[in-house]
């Protein structure tokens, strides 16, 4: 009974303003909202503002939001009027342009606003398509306007309306037409949304159009009053930034460029600050621990370099020196070693060791896969032949598991290898003074709190040491890896010949072939790399579709292209003993061209192997291609990269950056080359390939991260800064579980 009453003017006009704006038919509404009751009661009032949204308001009581759209909403995470204040779009279209009707030329894009006058549904002769022509008018002249297979608009708009309609403008023989605008009715104090102003564009899914998504996100709009500030007070003021809400509302429509920019900036701030606060509060959490006083042991350190069969890079001097000085300090190190695939961190790595358990000290090397810890096995205990120490290998598939575990806790082994195994509950250490992961980008503060626990050393924490062959550009060693000191080894071992890059142009296929053949006739072996294959929606990298791309890859070389010679296949979706027998396979010769996905990426040893040849190379981006060839030219002799693209036209900027890539041969140059071509294109950064803690600002941002710096050294040394410094803790938790991205 209440129903007529709410359907009645004022309200009703309102709802036929909103609903039509997603071009859903308002009389068949109204008839809906007459028979259904209850639910559809709530959603008119709420429309009517007779509801008050807050930030936990359901987007089911959302008006138009119905089960099946609600869980297009959840699928992009969307469940609450807050989510949608906090979802951001990727751009703006600018459809500010606009002019008096009498001023519109063809070929103008611009936004016009006048009276619809007449609208009528026709068929096309010529096409068969339904069209809407319609007449819009303002005080200089008259416009037609043309729209294709949506007779529905007639319903919606109505002879008399207010239209804002931004488009082309066309000419046809019976004059101008503006061509499938998107169109607006304009209400006497409401803002437009759609057109005639900056609109935003955000990330969606099939059912959900921009409109839509626009609608839901400016109904949220008043829920903006409970949105808190977490920022401190002087921080906001000290640089100049929009609070919260306001640039929340600006984010999503921005009255202007500069508002937008303000906005932006804001987002990226808050999200750098946090990551600095993060590293910032590392640091001082290790500088408080103690850890166990490891002195340089020259003498025996010396010796052990002299009776190397080479001489250390001066790159490998300096590190290992920069790690010896930290070890007797009595903190925590917590380093980062970051060198070229090749560059020979593990005999830094080694030093650290040597030195670790001369003092008395076991020492531990992690691996993310139990082939690459079997590699270092077997190179450490090469290494260190001469020197009576005990290494061992414990992964998951140990057989002596059991026993090796004993023999640990009782201290009988000094240097343990493995992977994450070691962080398993039963494994305990007699007294970890070292541990050192090798390609991962840090120890998480997960990992670095279940080593102290086994350490065997309540008291003390042991040194971190991580290694990786990711090269890290200046901007993101500030940005996410703060918390680390920073070791670089820039300079190859002197006998290593460049790797010869080539990009292959198509008809040159055959050509490459038969030079692979005559390498693996000479003795030596190839990697075929398979493209990346993404989900386009999802963004993220479609491990089905790559099995596939190996596996017809596969078969096109065995069967056709080198029936003669072995080949073998490893993916991604393949049980890690699977793999890891294939890579053993690979290693002591077995076949000839392993066809992978990028799983060989993480830095296995092949000495053998002299091609890498790499299909779709214009999918993968440069530092990680480096990483690819950086598989290769492992032993003095010459090898090579091979590079095929899938499109037989490459894009200006994709040819561009491979080009730039045959001719460097420099992982941090490509690293920073990566960043630079990958633009400004969009407002907040696509996702950065092994960096997911930076969700909206850049590695690009250098002023910004620079600043978020200073900000978070000066929350934590100033009197005023510490007192919200709890507050802050709990919006890093937040932060940190990903649950906002404010
Ligand atoms: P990465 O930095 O990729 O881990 P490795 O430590 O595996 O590199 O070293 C690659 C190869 O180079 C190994 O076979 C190692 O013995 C050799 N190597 C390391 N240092 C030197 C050097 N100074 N001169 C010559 N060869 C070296
Ligand atoms: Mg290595």
């Amino acid at each position: 009974m209440r129903l007529p009453a709410i359907a009645s003017a004022p309200i009703a006009q309102w709802i036929e303003y909103e609903f039509a704006e997603l071009g859903i038919e308002v009389r068949f509404l109204l008839g809906a909202l007459a028979m259904a009751g209850g639910d559809l009661v709530i959603q008119v009032r709420f429309l009517a503002g007779a509801i008050m949204i807050d930030l936990k308001t359901p987007l089911s009581q959302f008006p138009t939001v119905k089960t099946a759209l609600c869980r297009r909403l959840n699928y992009l995470g969307l469940k609450t009027a807050q989510d949608l204040l906090f979802y951001l779009p990727f751009r703006y279209d600018d459809l500010r342009a606009s002019a008096p009707i009498a001023q519109v030329r063809p070929g103008m894009r611009l936004t016009v606003r006048g009276r619809l006058q007449l609208i009528a549904n026709k068929r096309s002769v010529y096409r068969r398509r339904l069209l809407t022509e319609a007449v819009v008018a303002d005080e200089t002249g008259q416009l037609k306007v043309i729209w294709f297979n949506q007779p529905y608009l007639m319903k919606v708009l109505n002879v008399g309306d207010q239209l804002a309609l931004a488009g082309k403008v066309e000419q046809d023989k019976f004059g101008l037409a503006m061509i499938s605008p998107i169109f607006e009715k304009e209400k006497r104090g409401v803002d437009l949304v759609h057109t005639g102003r900056l609109v935003p564009f955000y990330p969606t899914t099939e059912g959900l159009t921009q409109k839509h998504l626009r609608f839901l996100i400016k109904q949220s709009l008043p829920a903006l009053e409970f949105v808190k500030e977490w920022l401190p007070p002087f921080i906001l003021k000290k640089y100049s930034l929009l609070d919260l809400p306001t640039t929340l509302a600006a984010i999503h429509f921005p009255p202007d460029e500069e508002k937008s920019k303000q906005a932006q900036e804001r987002l990226k701030f808050g999200e750098l600050f946090l990551l600095q606060l993060r590293n910032e509060l590392t640091r001082q959490e290790l500088r408080q621990s103690r850890a166990p006083v490891i002195q340089f042991k020259e003498k025996e350190t010396k010796d052990f370099v002299s009776q190397l069969p080479f001489q250390l890079t001066t790159d490998q001097r300096r590190a290992a020196w920069e790690i010896l000085q930290d070890l007797p300090k009595g903190q925590p190190m917590n380093r980062l070693l970051d060198g070229d695939v090749g560059s020979g961190k593990t005999l830094v790595a080694a030093l650290a060791i040597y030195n670790a358990i001369l003092n008395g000290y076991q020492a531990v090397l992690m691996a993310p896969t139990e082939i690459l810890a079997m590699q270092h096995s077997e190179t450490m205990t090469k290494l260190f032949k001469d020197q009576s120490l005990t290494i061992c290998l414990l992964t998951s598939g140990s057989k002596t598991k059991k026993e090796i575990i004993g023999l640990i806790k009782k201290g009988d082994i000094n240097l343990i290898i493995g992977t994450h195994a070691l962080l398993e509950e039963k494994v305990q250490f007699k007294n970890l003074g070292l541990a050192i992961v090798d390609e991962q980008h840090r120890f998480g503060v997960k990992q670095r709190q279940t080593l102290a626990k086994k350490s065997g050393e309540p008291d003390f924490l042991p040194h971190f040491l991580s290694l990786t062959a990711t090269p890290i550009p200046r901007s993101l060693s500030l940005a996410c890896y703060g918390d680390l000191d920073l070791s670089l080894i820039k300079e190859m071992p002197k006998e290593r010949k460049k790797i010869m890059t080539r990009l292959v142009e198509e008809i040159n296929r055959p050509k490459a072939y038969e030079f692979v053949r005559q390498q693996v006739k000479t003795g030596r072996q190839v990697f075929v790399i398979c493209p990346l294959i993404e989900d386009k929606e999802q963004g993220t990298i479609n491990k089905e579709q790559e099995r596939k791309s190996v596996l017809a890859e596969y078969k096109k070389l065995s069967e056709e292209i080198f029936p003669d010679l072995r080949v073998n296949y490893l993916h991604g979706r393949m049980k890690s003993q699977d793999k890891e027998k294939i890579m053993k396979d690979f290693l002591e010769k077995r076949f000839d061209i392993l066809v992978s996905t990028s799983v060989v990426e993480v830095g296995v040893d092949i000495p053998n192997a002299s091609v890498m040849m790499i299909e779709g190379a214009e999918r993968f981006g440069l530092a990680q291609l480096h990483q690819f060839r950086g598989r290769v030219g492992r032993s003095a002799s010459q090898s090579y990269c091979l590079l095929f693209t899938n499109t037989f036209t490459l894009g200006e900027l994709a040819k561009q950056r491979l080009s730039y890539f045959v001719a460097s041969r420099d992982g941090f140059e490509l690293a920073e080359k990566d960043l630079e071509l990958r633009g400004p294109g969009e407002v907040f950064g696509a996702s950065q390939h092994g960096f997911p803690e930076l969700k909206i600002a850049t590695l690009g941002d250098i002023e910004l991260i620079k600043k978020s710096r200073e900000a978070a050294k000066e929350v934590l040394d100033q009197d005023r800064g510490l007192r919200w410094l709890p507050a802050l803790k709990q919006q890093l938790v937040q932060w940190t579980r990903g649950v906002h991205l404010e």
